[in-house]
Protein backbone atom coordinates (compact mmCIF):
# COMPACT_ATOMS: atom_id res chain seq x y z
CA UNK A 1 0.00 0.00 0.00
CA UNK A 2 1.24 3.18 -1.10
CA UNK A 3 2.52 5.93 1.97
CA UNK A 4 1.66 9.57 2.32
CA UNK A 5 2.18 12.20 4.61
CA UNK A 6 -1.32 13.45 5.01
CA UNK A 7 -4.63 13.51 3.37
CA UNK A 8 -4.04 17.00 1.43
CA UNK A 9 -1.20 15.00 -0.15
CA UNK A 10 -2.79 12.53 -1.23
CA UNK A 11 -5.28 14.50 -3.50
CA UNK A 12 -2.11 16.67 -4.87
CA UNK A 13 -0.52 13.28 -5.94
CA UNK A 14 -3.54 11.15 -6.94
CA UNK A 15 -7.19 13.68 -7.81
CA UNK A 16 -8.68 11.40 -6.85
CA UNK A 17 -12.33 10.73 -8.23
CA UNK A 18 -13.37 8.31 -5.86
CA UNK A 19 -13.73 8.04 -2.22
CA UNK A 20 -10.13 7.46 -0.43
CA UNK A 21 -9.55 5.33 2.19
CA UNK A 22 -6.72 6.69 4.36
CA UNK A 23 -5.18 4.18 7.22
CA UNK A 24 -2.86 4.69 10.12
CA UNK A 25 -1.39 1.55 11.15
CA UNK A 26 0.09 3.79 13.91
CA UNK A 27 -3.00 4.47 15.50
CA UNK A 28 -4.02 0.80 15.42
CA UNK A 29 -0.95 -0.32 16.91
CA UNK A 30 -1.00 2.54 19.53
CA UNK A 31 -4.49 1.62 21.05
CA UNK A 32 -3.58 -2.28 21.09
CA UNK A 33 -0.65 -1.34 22.64
CA UNK A 34 -2.68 1.12 25.64
CA UNK A 35 -5.36 -1.70 25.93
CA UNK A 36 -2.79 -4.68 26.10
CA UNK A 37 -0.86 -2.74 28.57
CA UNK A 38 -3.49 -1.23 30.82
CA UNK A 39 -6.53 -3.55 30.41
CA UNK A 40 -6.10 -6.20 33.64
CA UNK A 41 -6.45 -9.34 31.67
CA UNK A 42 -6.53 -10.83 28.07
CA UNK A 43 -7.77 -8.63 25.27
CA UNK A 44 -9.59 -9.95 22.16
CA UNK A 45 -10.24 -7.96 18.62
CA UNK A 46 -13.66 -8.48 17.43
CA UNK A 47 -13.04 -8.76 14.05
CA UNK A 48 -16.30 -7.73 12.77
CA UNK A 49 -15.40 -3.98 13.71
CA UNK A 50 -12.97 -4.36 10.79
CA UNK A 51 -11.58 -7.32 9.14
CA UNK A 52 -8.92 -5.45 6.67
CA UNK A 53 -5.60 -7.88 6.51
CA UNK A 54 -3.13 -4.89 7.00
CA UNK A 55 -5.16 -4.21 10.75
CA UNK A 56 -5.17 -7.40 11.76
CA UNK A 57 -1.69 -7.75 11.00
CA UNK A 58 -0.86 -3.92 12.73
CA UNK A 59 -2.96 -5.20 15.99
CA UNK A 60 -0.75 -8.39 16.07
CA UNK A 61 2.58 -6.97 15.63
CA UNK A 62 1.08 -4.67 18.60
CA UNK A 63 0.70 -7.93 21.07
CA UNK A 64 -3.32 -8.55 20.15
CA UNK A 65 -2.95 -12.75 20.28
CA UNK A 66 -6.54 -13.15 20.88
CA UNK A 67 -9.51 -13.14 17.92
CA UNK A 68 -12.85 -12.59 18.37
CA UNK A 69 -14.76 -14.02 15.30
CA UNK A 70 -18.05 -14.15 14.45
CA UNK A 71 -18.36 -15.94 11.30
CA UNK A 72 -16.68 -18.96 9.05
CA UNK A 73 -15.63 -16.12 6.73
CA UNK A 74 -13.94 -14.22 10.05
CA UNK A 75 -12.10 -17.52 11.15
CA UNK A 76 -10.67 -18.54 7.75
CA UNK A 77 -9.98 -15.40 7.02
CA UNK A 78 -8.08 -14.44 10.64
CA UNK A 79 -6.68 -18.22 10.38
CA UNK A 80 -4.94 -17.44 7.11
CA UNK A 81 -3.03 -13.97 7.98
CA UNK A 82 -2.28 -15.09 11.63
CA UNK A 83 -1.19 -18.81 12.46
CA UNK A 84 -0.47 -18.74 15.68
CA UNK A 85 -3.57 -16.42 16.30
CA UNK A 86 -5.87 -18.12 18.97
CA UNK A 87 -9.64 -17.84 17.67
CA UNK A 88 -12.90 -17.31 19.71
CA UNK A 89 -16.47 -18.08 18.02
CA UNK A 90 -18.34 -15.83 19.95
CA UNK A 91 -21.50 -16.00 18.11
CA UNK A 92 -24.18 -17.49 19.68
CA UNK A 93 -25.77 -18.92 16.79
CA UNK A 94 -23.56 -21.26 14.49
CA UNK A 95 -24.24 -23.68 11.25
CA UNK A 96 -22.82 -27.14 12.74
CA UNK A 97 -20.48 -27.11 9.29
CA UNK A 98 -19.25 -24.13 10.57
CA UNK A 99 -18.56 -25.08 14.07
CA UNK A 100 -16.65 -28.33 12.44
CA UNK A 101 -14.84 -26.48 10.44
CA UNK A 102 -13.68 -24.27 13.22
CA UNK A 103 -12.85 -26.80 15.30
CA UNK A 104 -11.22 -29.42 13.00
CA UNK A 105 -9.77 -27.43 10.54
CA UNK A 106 -8.87 -24.60 12.36
CA UNK A 107 -8.07 -25.12 16.02
CA UNK A 108 -10.79 -23.15 17.29
CA UNK A 109 -11.62 -24.37 20.50
CA UNK A 110 -13.51 -21.64 22.53
CA UNK A 111 -17.37 -21.06 21.41
CA UNK A 112 -19.76 -18.92 23.04
CA UNK A 113 -23.82 -19.71 23.47
CA UNK A 114 -27.06 -18.70 25.04
CA UNK A 115 -29.43 -21.72 24.90
CA UNK A 116 -29.65 -25.58 25.00
CA UNK A 117 -29.98 -25.99 21.46
CA UNK A 118 -26.29 -24.44 20.53
CA UNK A 119 -24.83 -26.02 23.32
CA UNK A 120 -26.19 -29.37 21.88
CA UNK A 121 -24.93 -28.60 18.80
CA UNK A 122 -21.52 -27.85 19.20
CA UNK A 123 -21.18 -30.76 21.09
CA UNK A 124 -22.80 -33.21 18.31
CA UNK A 125 -20.31 -30.99 15.71
CA UNK A 126 -17.32 -31.44 17.49
CA UNK A 127 -17.65 -35.29 18.74
CA UNK A 128 -14.61 -37.57 16.96
CA UNK A 129 -15.72 -38.66 13.51
CA UNK A 130 -13.86 -42.00 14.37
CA UNK A 131 -15.15 -42.70 18.06
CA UNK A 132 -17.93 -40.48 18.20
CA UNK A 133 -16.23 -39.38 21.06
CA UNK A 134 -17.39 -36.27 23.02
CA UNK A 135 -14.41 -33.62 22.56
CA UNK A 136 -12.24 -33.18 26.11
CA UNK A 137 -10.91 -29.59 25.09
CA UNK A 138 -13.71 -27.53 24.49
CA UNK A 139 -14.16 -23.96 26.23
CA UNK A 140 -17.57 -22.63 26.76
CA UNK A 141 -18.79 -19.38 27.01
CA UNK A 142 -22.34 -18.55 28.10
CA UNK A 143 -23.55 -15.34 26.81
CA UNK A 144 -25.63 -13.19 29.01
CA UNK A 145 -28.48 -11.00 28.05
CA UNK A 146 -27.40 -8.08 29.73
CA UNK A 147 -29.28 -4.13 29.17
CA UNK A 148 -27.93 -1.57 26.40
CA UNK A 149 -28.70 1.58 28.29
CA UNK A 150 -25.83 2.77 28.43
CA UNK A 151 -24.49 2.56 25.24
CA UNK A 152 -25.55 4.26 21.80
CA UNK A 153 -25.68 1.09 19.84
CA UNK A 154 -27.95 -1.42 21.52
CA UNK A 155 -26.97 -5.44 21.51
CA UNK A 156 -29.34 -6.08 23.60
CA UNK A 157 -32.26 -7.52 22.10
CA UNK A 158 -30.90 -10.34 19.79
CA UNK A 159 -28.54 -12.41 22.13
CA UNK A 160 -27.95 -13.97 25.38
CA UNK A 161 -29.67 -16.01 28.00
CA UNK A 162 -32.08 -14.15 30.22
CA UNK A 163 -30.96 -14.49 34.09
CA UNK A 164 -33.92 -17.08 34.62
CA UNK A 165 -32.14 -19.49 32.34
CA UNK A 166 -28.76 -18.64 32.87
CA UNK A 167 -27.91 -21.07 36.27
CA UNK A 168 -28.99 -24.07 34.23
CA UNK A 169 -27.60 -23.32 31.26
CA UNK A 170 -24.79 -22.84 32.74
CA UNK A 171 -24.62 -25.94 34.94
CA UNK A 172 -25.29 -28.31 31.58
CA UNK A 173 -22.44 -26.10 29.74
CA UNK A 174 -20.33 -27.16 32.66
CA UNK A 175 -20.33 -30.79 32.32
CA UNK A 176 -19.38 -31.04 29.17
CA UNK A 177 -15.84 -29.01 29.62
CA UNK A 178 -13.36 -28.27 31.85
CA UNK A 179 -13.38 -24.75 31.22
CA UNK A 180 -16.02 -22.42 31.27
CA UNK A 181 -17.08 -18.71 30.92
CA UNK A 182 -19.61 -16.45 30.82
CA UNK A 183 -19.54 -13.28 28.50
CA UNK A 184 -21.84 -10.23 27.68
CA UNK A 185 -22.00 -7.29 25.54
CA UNK A 186 -23.20 -4.12 27.23
CA UNK A 187 -23.64 -2.15 23.64
CA UNK A 188 -21.49 -0.28 21.74
CA UNK A 189 -19.62 2.89 22.68
CA UNK A 190 -20.80 2.64 26.19
CA UNK A 191 -20.42 6.42 27.37
CA UNK A 192 -20.34 5.24 31.14
CA UNK A 193 -17.97 2.32 32.80
CA UNK A 194 -21.67 1.93 34.96
CA UNK A 195 -22.79 -0.38 32.17
CA UNK A 196 -20.48 -2.84 32.89
CA UNK A 197 -20.79 -2.92 36.71
CA UNK A 198 -24.76 -3.88 36.38
CA UNK A 199 -23.70 -6.37 33.76
CA UNK A 200 -21.17 -7.39 36.19
CA UNK A 201 -24.09 -7.79 38.91
CA UNK A 202 -25.98 -10.02 36.45
CA UNK A 203 -22.97 -12.11 36.47
CA UNK A 204 -22.52 -12.58 39.74
CA UNK A 205 -26.30 -13.16 40.29
CA UNK A 206 -26.13 -16.06 37.10
CA UNK A 207 -23.11 -17.29 39.02
CA UNK A 208 -24.39 -17.43 42.75
CA UNK A 209 -27.47 -19.58 41.80
CA UNK A 210 -26.18 -21.67 39.34
CA UNK A 211 -23.12 -22.57 42.06
CA UNK A 212 -20.84 -23.65 39.16
CA UNK A 213 -16.95 -23.17 38.95
CA UNK A 214 -16.19 -20.75 36.09
CA UNK A 215 -12.79 -20.29 34.86
CA UNK A 216 -13.26 -16.49 32.78
CA UNK A 217 -15.57 -13.19 32.29
CA UNK A 218 -15.29 -12.05 29.00
CA UNK A 219 -17.10 -8.47 29.13
CA UNK A 220 -17.36 -7.74 25.61
CA UNK A 221 -17.13 -4.92 24.00
CA UNK A 222 -18.51 -1.77 24.32
CA UNK A 223 -15.26 0.21 24.95
CA UNK A 224 -16.06 3.64 23.39
CA UNK A 225 -14.24 5.78 20.92
CA UNK A 226 -13.83 9.38 20.34
CA UNK A 227 -16.63 11.69 18.03
CA UNK A 228 -18.10 15.01 17.87
CA UNK A 229 -20.73 15.38 20.96
CA UNK A 230 -19.42 12.14 21.96
CA UNK A 231 -16.21 12.77 24.71
CA UNK A 232 -16.34 9.23 27.09
CA UNK A 233 -14.41 8.78 30.42
CA UNK A 234 -11.13 8.20 30.41
CA UNK A 235 -10.56 4.43 29.01
CA UNK A 236 -8.36 3.40 32.43
CA UNK A 237 -11.53 4.43 34.66
CA UNK A 238 -13.53 2.11 32.72
CA UNK A 239 -10.74 -0.88 33.32
CA UNK A 240 -10.96 0.07 37.15
CA UNK A 241 -14.34 -0.48 37.87
CA UNK A 242 -13.91 -3.88 35.78
CA UNK A 243 -11.51 -5.03 37.33
CA UNK A 244 -12.79 -4.29 41.17
CA UNK A 245 -15.95 -6.00 40.08
CA UNK A 246 -14.39 -8.69 38.75
CA UNK A 247 -11.99 -9.44 41.96
CA UNK A 248 -15.54 -9.72 43.86
CA UNK A 249 -17.17 -12.45 41.75
CA UNK A 250 -17.54 -16.03 43.18
CA UNK A 251 -15.72 -17.68 40.46
CA UNK A 252 -12.38 -19.73 40.09
CA UNK A 253 -8.97 -18.56 42.73
CA UNK A 254 -7.28 -18.12 39.01
CA UNK A 255 -10.38 -17.11 37.07
CA UNK A 256 -9.37 -14.92 33.77
CA UNK A 257 -10.81 -11.36 32.92
CA UNK A 258 -11.16 -11.30 28.71
CA UNK A 259 -12.62 -8.32 27.21
CA UNK A 260 -13.56 -7.95 22.84
CA UNK A 261 -13.19 -4.68 21.58
CA UNK A 262 -14.18 -3.87 18.07
CA UNK A 263 -14.72 0.20 17.79
CA UNK A 264 -11.83 1.45 20.56
CA UNK A 265 -8.91 -0.53 18.57
CA UNK A 266 -9.69 0.53 15.28
CA UNK A 267 -11.86 3.75 14.89
CA UNK A 268 -9.05 5.60 14.81
CA UNK A 269 -7.21 3.35 12.41
CA UNK A 270 -9.02 4.90 9.03
CA UNK A 271 -10.65 7.91 7.71
CA UNK A 272 -11.73 9.02 4.10
CA UNK A 273 -11.15 11.61 1.30
CA UNK A 274 -15.13 12.43 -0.16
CA UNK A 275 -15.18 14.97 -3.21
CA UNK A 276 -18.10 17.53 -3.06
CA UNK A 277 -20.24 16.09 -6.88
CA UNK A 278 -22.92 19.03 -6.17
CA UNK A 279 -23.97 21.50 -4.09
CA UNK A 280 -27.70 22.81 -3.28
CA UNK A 281 -27.62 25.38 -0.46
CA UNK A 282 -26.30 23.33 3.01
CA UNK A 283 -26.96 20.21 1.26
CA UNK A 284 -23.80 18.69 -0.01
CA UNK A 285 -23.86 15.62 -2.86
CA UNK A 286 -20.65 13.71 -1.42
CA UNK A 287 -19.49 10.16 -3.51
CA UNK A 288 -19.63 8.02 -0.70
CA UNK A 289 -22.96 7.69 1.63
CA UNK A 290 -25.04 4.87 3.31
CA UNK A 291 -24.37 2.10 1.45
CA UNK A 292 -20.37 3.04 1.51
CA UNK A 293 -18.45 4.45 4.20
CA UNK A 294 -20.93 6.43 6.05
CA UNK A 295 -24.29 3.46 6.76
CA UNK A 296 -23.82 5.02 10.68
CA UNK A 297 -23.83 8.18 9.78
CA UNK A 298 -27.10 7.71 7.67
CA UNK A 299 -28.75 5.34 9.60
CA UNK A 300 -28.32 5.93 13.31
CA UNK A 301 -27.13 9.56 12.46
CA UNK A 302 -23.67 9.41 13.81
CA UNK A 303 -21.95 12.54 13.71
CA UNK A 304 -18.48 12.20 11.86
CA UNK A 305 -15.10 14.75 12.39
CA UNK A 306 -15.24 16.34 9.20
CA UNK A 307 -12.45 18.91 7.55
CA UNK A 308 -12.41 20.18 4.31
CA UNK A 309 -8.83 19.67 2.55
CA UNK A 310 -8.55 23.26 0.20
CA UNK A 311 -6.23 25.67 1.22
CA UNK A 312 -8.32 28.93 -0.50
CA UNK A 313 -11.79 28.37 1.36
CA UNK A 314 -12.42 31.55 3.27
CA UNK A 315 -15.84 31.74 5.46
CA UNK A 316 -16.53 30.62 8.56
CA UNK A 317 -18.28 27.64 9.25
CA UNK A 318 -22.07 26.49 8.59
CA UNK A 319 -23.60 23.38 9.26
CA UNK A 320 -24.35 21.01 6.12
CA UNK A 321 -26.05 17.73 5.57
CA UNK A 322 -24.72 15.05 2.86
CA UNK A 323 -26.37 12.90 0.62
CA UNK A 324 -24.73 10.02 -1.17
CA UNK A 325 -24.00 9.06 -4.67
CA UNK A 326 -26.75 6.30 -4.88
CA UNK A 327 -30.25 7.28 -6.01
CA UNK A 328 -31.73 6.00 -2.76
CA UNK A 329 -33.71 9.00 -0.93
CA UNK A 330 -32.40 7.04 2.16
CA UNK A 331 -28.84 7.54 0.94
CA UNK A 332 -28.75 11.29 3.52
CA UNK A 333 -26.78 11.88 6.27
CA UNK A 334 -28.52 14.77 8.35
CA UNK A 335 -25.42 15.59 10.19
CA UNK A 336 -24.54 18.48 10.97
CA UNK A 337 -21.06 18.89 9.70
CA UNK A 338 -19.48 21.91 9.84
CA UNK A 339 -17.99 23.13 6.81
CA UNK A 340 -16.44 26.70 5.33
CA UNK A 341 -19.87 27.98 3.88
CA UNK A 342 -18.12 28.75 0.29
CA UNK A 343 -17.71 24.98 -0.13
CA UNK A 344 -18.39 23.89 -3.47
CA UNK A 345 -18.74 21.07 -6.19
CA UNK A 346 -15.25 19.49 -6.92
CA UNK A 347 -13.84 20.36 -3.26
CA UNK A 348 -12.64 17.52 -1.09
CA UNK A 349 -13.73 16.69 2.37
CA UNK A 350 -11.92 14.38 4.90
CA UNK A 351 -14.48 12.54 7.11
CA UNK A 352 -12.53 10.64 10.15
CA UNK A 353 -12.84 8.03 12.36
CA UNK A 354 -14.37 5.52 10.15
CA UNK A 355 -11.86 2.93 11.13
CA UNK A 356 -14.39 1.04 13.24
CA UNK A 357 -18.12 -0.19 11.10
CA UNK A 358 -17.34 2.42 8.51
CA UNK A 359 -14.87 1.37 5.80
CA UNK A 360 -15.56 -2.58 7.01
CA UNK A 361 -19.73 -1.75 5.80
CA UNK A 362 -18.95 -0.36 2.48
CA UNK A 363 -20.83 -1.82 -0.21
CA UNK A 364 -20.87 -2.38 -4.17
CA UNK A 365 -24.82 -0.96 -4.09
CA UNK A 366 -26.06 1.19 -7.94
CA UNK A 367 -22.44 1.08 -8.30
CA UNK A 368 -21.00 2.81 -6.07
CA UNK A 369 -18.43 0.50 -4.51
CA UNK A 370 -15.30 1.26 -5.52
CA UNK A 371 -12.03 2.87 -3.49
CA UNK A 372 -8.57 3.13 -3.11
CA UNK A 373 -6.73 2.81 -0.04
CA UNK A 374 -3.48 3.96 0.71
CA UNK A 375 -1.63 4.41 4.19
CA UNK A 376 -0.79 8.01 5.59
CA UNK A 377 1.32 8.68 9.03
CA UNK A 378 -0.17 12.25 10.20
CA UNK A 379 -2.33 11.78 13.40
CA UNK A 380 -6.17 10.85 13.31
CA UNK A 381 -8.51 14.02 13.88
CA UNK A 382 -9.16 12.65 17.03
CA UNK A 383 -7.86 10.76 19.45
CA UNK A 384 -8.13 8.87 23.08
CA UNK A 385 -4.27 7.63 22.77
CA UNK A 386 -2.46 10.42 21.67
CA UNK A 387 -1.57 11.54 24.83
CA UNK A 388 -3.19 15.27 24.21
CA UNK A 389 -6.18 14.17 26.43
CA UNK A 390 -6.31 15.35 29.98
CA UNK A 391 -8.57 13.68 32.31
CA UNK A 392 -11.79 15.48 31.28
CA UNK A 393 -13.93 16.32 34.42
CA UNK A 394 -16.54 13.61 33.18
CA UNK A 395 -19.43 14.06 34.58
CA UNK A 396 -20.41 10.80 34.18
CA UNK A 397 -18.13 8.45 35.43
CA UNK A 398 -19.42 6.55 38.79
CA UNK A 399 -17.85 6.50 41.61
CA UNK A 400 -15.65 3.00 42.81
CA UNK A 401 -18.13 1.11 44.98
C1 LIG B 1 -19.59 -6.44 17.96
C2 LIG B 1 -19.06 -7.25 19.05
C3 LIG B 1 -17.92 -6.82 19.78
C4 LIG B 1 -17.25 -5.50 19.56
O1 LIG B 1 -18.04 -4.47 20.03
P1 LIG B 1 -17.52 -2.94 20.08
O2 LIG B 1 -18.67 -2.18 20.57
O3 LIG B 1 -17.11 -2.59 18.71
O4 LIG B 1 -16.36 -2.91 21.02
C5 LIG B 1 -17.44 -7.66 20.77
N1 LIG B 1 -18.03 -8.84 21.05
C6 LIG B 1 -19.11 -9.29 20.37
C7 LIG B 1 -19.71 -10.60 20.73
C8 LIG B 1 -19.68 -8.50 19.37
O5 LIG B 1 -20.77 -8.93 18.71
Amino acid sequence: MHTYPDARSVIRALEPEEPVILNRPHAARRAARFFTEKFPGKVLYAVKANPAPDLIAALWEAGITHYDVASIAEVRLVRAALPEASLCFMHPIKTRAAIKEAYFQHSVKTFSLDTDEELDKIIEACRDPETGEEASDLRLCVRLRVSSEYAQLSLAAKFGCDLTDAPALLQKARQHCDWLGVCFHVGSQAMTPFAFVQALDRTRAAIAEASVVIDMIDVGGGFPSVYPDMEPPPLEDYFAIINQHFENLPIAYNAELWCEPGRALCAEYSSMIVSVTKRRGNELYINDGAYGALYDAAHVAWRFPVEALEDDLRDPLEDFAFYGPTCDDADYMAGPFPLPGDIQAGDYIEIGMLGAYGAAMKTGFNGYGEAISVTVTDEPMMSLFDGSRARPEADNVVSLR
